[in-house]
C-alpha cells in the first residue's frame, strides 16, 4: 500500500492522539513510523531502512517476515482459532512436548501465558504454593516485566513508580557485576562468591524458612548484560537447596538461542525449578509465554486443582507460531550461527575498544551484547549513571540519535548500547551495524576526559 503525505500525517497523529507509549513521557515523541520489515532491516513510511540491532525488544531473534510463521499462523487460524484452555488442542500438546524437549529432563509441563511478565506472575504463584512460603529473592540489577509482581520483583527503576504498592515480600541483593563489583574482588570467580555469600546472609537475616524462591535472569538483559561469572549459578543453587528455596529462571529475553545454547542458564549446567519463557518463543510474531515446571511441581498438582488460568494460555494460533519458530531455529541451525558470531562480534568489539576510549567494558554471550560507556576508563565514571535523568542523558541522547540517523534501530538505556540482532543475521550484516555504531561513538569519544 502507499500513502501520499497526507496519510502518514493521519497515522502518525491518530497514533500519537489515541495511543499511550509505553516508559516515555508523551509530549515530545518521535517514534519511528514502521512500515515493513524483512530480515534484519526494517523500513519506515518516508522508505528509510533501519538495520534493527536489537530484534526489536530482543525478541524478533529469526528475523522479520519469515513466511513460514505466516503460513503456519494461516493454517491454524483456518483449522481453529479458538478454544477455551480446557479442551485439547494438537498445536498445544505439540508445542508442550517440544520445549520439554529442548529443556532440561526434569521440566515437563508448559503452563502458557500470553508474555513474560504473566510467565513470572504464574511462576512466583506457583513457588508460593508449592512452597507455602511467600518471600521472593531476586537482583537489584534485573527485570522481570511491569505487572505488579513482575515489577516489584524486578530491581530496575522501572518499578520507583509503583513503589508503594509494590507486591509483599520481594527481598533484592547486588548482582555478581565484576565490571563494577560491590565488593573488593580481583577475579570475576571472587566477585561472585562474595555475591551468592551476601545473599546467602540476607536470606538467613530475611529467615530461610520465609523464601519460596530465588528468581535470576537466564542471562541479564536489559540491566547491561551483567554476565555471572563462573560458580555463581552453583553456588546459588546450593543456597536454594541447603534452605529448601525454589530456584526461578527468567529466560524471557535470554532463551531461544540468544546466547548461542537454548536457554541462558544451560550454560552453567545448574538445574532450575521453574523456568519463564516468551519472547523468542514466537519470536515475536505473536504473543506467548510460558512456564515450564518441574516434576514433582507438576505433580503436586495431579490431585489439587491449578489455580492459574487465563482465557488466551494455550491459544492454539500462538502455539502453530511457536512450533514453526522453533522449526526455523532448528532449520537454519541459528544456535550454531549464534555461537560463531558471538566469537566474531567479541573480536570485532574489542578491535573498536581500541579505536574507542568511550567503551568501558564489552559483555556478551553470543549474539547478546552491551557495550558499556564511561567518561573515564580508570574511574570508570559512566557516560549516564544508571536511572539517569534527562540532563545526565545529553550524550548518550546524542549517541542514539546519531545511530539512528545512520540507519540502526537499536536498543540504547543509559550508558548501555545493545547489541542483540536476530540471530541469522550474516557477517556482512554484522559489520554493517558495527560501522554504525562506530561513527556513533565517536561523539561518545568527545566526552571523555
Ligand atoms: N523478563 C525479562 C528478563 C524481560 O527482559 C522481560 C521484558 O523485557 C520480561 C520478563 C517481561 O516480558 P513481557 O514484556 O513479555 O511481559
Amino acid at each position: 500500500e502507499t500513502f501520499t503525505e497526507t496519510d502518514k500525517e493521519q497515522i502518525l497523529r491518530d497514533n500519537l492522539d489515541h495511543t499511550l507509549f509505553s516508559w516515555s513521557k508523551q509530549a515530545g515523541l518521535n517514534p519511528i513510523s514502521a512500515e515493513r520489515a524483512e530480515g534484519v532491516y526494517l523500513w519506515d513510511r518516508d522508505g528509510k531502512r533501519y538495520i534493527d540491532f536489537s530484534s526489536q525488544l530482543m525478541n524478533v531473534n529469526i528475523g522479520h517476515g519469515n513466511q513460514k510463521v505466516t503460513e503456519a499462523v494461516a493454517a491454524q487460524m483456518r483449522e481453529l482459532s479458538y478454544v477455551y484452555p480446557g479442551m485439547i488442542t494438537k498445536a498445544r500438546g505439540d508445542l508442550g512436548k517440544r520445549l520439554a524437549e529442548i529443556t532440561a529432563p526434569n521440566l515437563t509441563k508448559a503452563f502458557f501465558t500470553l508474555g513474560g511478565a504473566e510467565a513470572i506472575e504464574n511462576a512466583i504463584k506457583l513457588a508460593r504454593i508449592y512452597t507455602g512460603r511467600h518471600k521472593i529473592v531476586s537482583l537489584y540489577q534485573s527485570f522481570h516485566g511491569a505487572s505488579y509482581g513482575a515489577i516489584s520483583v524486578g530491581g530496575d527503576p522501572r518499578k520507583f513508580a509503583v513503589d508503594s504498592q509494590a507486591m509483599p515480600g520481594t527481598v533484592h541483593v547486588e548482582n555478581p557485576y565484576f565490571y563494577r563489583c560491590p565488593w573488593y574482588s580481583s577475579t570475576p570467580e571472587e566477585c561472585a562468591e562474595r555475591a551468592a555469600a551476601a545473599m546467602e546472609r540476607i536470606i538467613g537475616y530475611e529467615n530461610p524458612g520465609s523464601v519460596a524462591a530465588i528468581v535470576l535472569e537466564g542471562e541479564s538483559g536489559t540491566s547491561g548484560c551483567i554476565k555471572y561469572p563462573p560458580g555463581y549459578w552453583q553456588r546459588v543453587r546450593e543456597i536454594c537447596d541447603k534452605h529448601g528455596i525454589l530456584l526461578i529462571a527468567d529466560e524471557v529475553m535470554s532463551g531461544f538461542g540468544r546466547t548461542g545454547k537454548w536457554f541462558g542458564s544451560d550454560h552453567h549446567g545448574v538445574k532450575v525449578d521453574l523456568m519463564c519463557m516468551a519472547k523468542g518463543i514466537t519470536a515475536g510474531y505473536l504473543p506467548l509465554g510460558a512456564v515450564m515446571v518441574d516434576d514433582a511441581i507438576a505433580h503436586y498438582f495431579d490431585e489439587r486443582p491449578l489455580p492459574l488460568g487465563l482465557t488466551y494460555s494455550a491459544h492454539p494460533v500462538s502455539c502453530a507460531a511457536a512450533a514453526a519458530v522453533l522449526d526455523i531455529y532448528e532449520e537454519e541451525n541459528m544456535l550454531q550461527n549464534v555461537q560463531e558470531l558471538g566469537h566474531y562480534l567479541d573480536a570485532r568489539v574489542c578491535d573498536l575498544m581500541g579505536q574507542h576510549p568511550s567503551i568501558g567494558d564489552w559483555r556478551n554471550t553470543g549474539l547478546f551484547g552491551c557495550l558499556e560507556l564511561v567518561k573515564n576508563r580508570d574511574t570508570k565514571e559512566p557516560m549516564a549513571p544508571w536511572n539517569a535523568t534527562a540532563e545526565q542523558m545529553a550524550v548518550m541522547n546524542q549517541v542514539a540519535a546519531k545511530i539512528r540517523e545512520l540507519g540502526m534501530y537499536t536498543f540504547v538505556r543509559w550508558n548501555l548500547i545493545f547489541i542483540a540482532p536476530p540471530l541469522n543475521i550474516t557477517k556482512d550484516e554484522l559489520d554493517q551495524g558495527l560501522d554504525i555504531i562506530s561513527q556513533a561513538l565517536r561523539i561518545a569519544d568527545q566526552h571523555v576526559n
